[in-house]
């Protein structure tokens, strides 16, 4: 166990930070996970990092605050929180964030303050988002199990089980595997994943064309200019690193008005604590016009109703059938590793994967098929027998996924 520990802290700072010589790195972690985020720290400073600094974060603190503080608390970000974050990424450094968290954390607690803290801490840390997002510095998310969540994953084992089953899942996700050679393993991964990038690009499909078993049938449109992002980025000086660990995914962006059919759900989504299961969207010249779910159809109508940008399209995500995290076979109640276990759409908010987006305004990029939104939600849509066929615009169709894997 302690090997796979080191050998992920490893793979965390060295693959997916990536972190230099003289550089500092910020690490976010739960308190419940000190004994993991210290030794990413340790593993830092071999690797020559100027500084480690811990930013500890709290479950239990974090809901208390929301059933009890005063409520004005919830509209304002004391000046320490964006100072902290927007200063340490103005001066480059580097930030990797563990993620634990219990996925009913917030259960019972009141909407509105989840969403007017949302807004102030989005509007507080703009600039350490918009570092971080347009990847001025590197930064990674890696997740370790506590108590709470791995009883959610494995609910009829007792605690101790439950944490090293959840462990042994996060192992087999990840590629480590005892022998010190998980970023032998994470290397061949983004070469291959990265070719398959490279041929995605030269296409620069019209159109992608879902269809698969389970009633499945949705043409989305690629806007002018697209590109396929995803498993390793390059910060602007030219530092490579992988922002989430695990990562599966090709991503782009869909025109926001040119998404037609129906798409029928693969996977539960949680949403907010909820599980929506067995659900399906039918789309209209981009916007959601029908929903059903057997299972929590009203939190689903609420989601996409959060604001106008919420009923569209804002992520086309790749993933192979056979990809790590499916094979551990089970559901993990964390976007993180969930949304890495099949093909999946978010509808919400777009990440810009056009061509010289940071020159276009917001309505410059919303015009261009763009789509804008206060969300941004995952849901998995990939079965063993999706197709998906490519069209180029002189009207060529190209088999990009069949039987659920790359065609390429
Ligand atoms: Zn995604
Ligand atoms: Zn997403």
């Amino acid at each position: 166990m302690d090997k796979k520990l080191y050998e992920y802290a490893q793979l965390l700072v060295l693959k997916g930070v990536n972190i230099q010589k003289g550089q500092t790195l910020v690490i976010s972690s739960p308190v419940e996970c000190a004994y993991f985020a210290r030794l990413c720290m340790d593993v830092a400073y071999e690797a020559g990092c100027r500084e480690v600094v811990m930013s500890w974060r709290d479950d239990y603190v974090t809901r208390k605050r929301y059933l009890l503080a005063d409520d004005a608390v919830f509209d304002e970000v004391p000046e320490h929180i964006p100072a902290f974050n927007n200063g340490y990424a103005k001066s480059g450094a580097a930030f990797l964030s563990i993620a634990a968290s219990d996925p009913e954390n917030l259960k019972g607690v009141d909407p509105s303050r989840i969403k007017r803290n949302q807004r102030a801490v989005g509007k507080a840390l703009a600039e350490y988002r918009e570092l971080t997002s347009s990847n001025a510095v590197q930064w990674c998310i890696g997740a370790v199990p506590i108590p709470a969540w791995a009883k959610k994953v494995f609910p009829d084992l007792p605690e101790d089980e439950a944490m090293s089953a959840l462990w042994e899942k996060i192992f087999t996700a990840v590629r480590v595997h005892g022998d010190m050679r998980a970023i032998t393993r994470w290397q061949e991964h983004i070469e291959r994943t990265s070719r398959r990038k490279q041929r995605l690009n030269d296409y620069r499909f019209k159109y992608l064309k879902y269809k698969n078993s389970i009633g499945t049938d949705l043409t989305v449109e690629l806007p002018e200019g697209h590109f396929f992002e995803g498993v390793s980025e390059h910060s602007k000086s030219g530092i490579v690193f992988s922002p989430n660990i695990p990562t599966e995914e090709l991503f782009t962006v869909p025109h926001r008005l040119g998404v037609n059919g129906t798409v029928v759900s693969a996977m539960p989504l949680v949403y907010n604590g909820t599980i929506i299961e067995d659900f399906k969207f039918t789309f209209k010249d981009g916007k959601i016009i029908d929903v059903s779910a057997k299972r929590g159809e009203e939190v689903l109508r609420d989601a996409i109703a959060a604001d106008e940008g919420a009923s569209y399209l804002g992520e086309v995500a790749l993933v192979p059938y056979d990809s790590p995290i499916k094979q551990a076979g089970v559901l993990f109640y964390n976007t993180l590793y969930d949304e890495n276990a099949s093909c999946h759409f978010a509808f919400g908010s777009a990440y810009p994967c056009i061509e010289g987006a940071d020159r276009l305004s917001p309505e410059e990029l919303l015009s261009r098929g763009v789509n804008r939104s206060i969300t941004h939600v995952d849901f998995m849509i990939g079965t063993s027998d999706m197709s998906i066929v490519g069209v180029t615009h002189d009207g060529k169709e190209v088999p990009v996924f069949v039987d659920g894997l790359f065609a390429f």
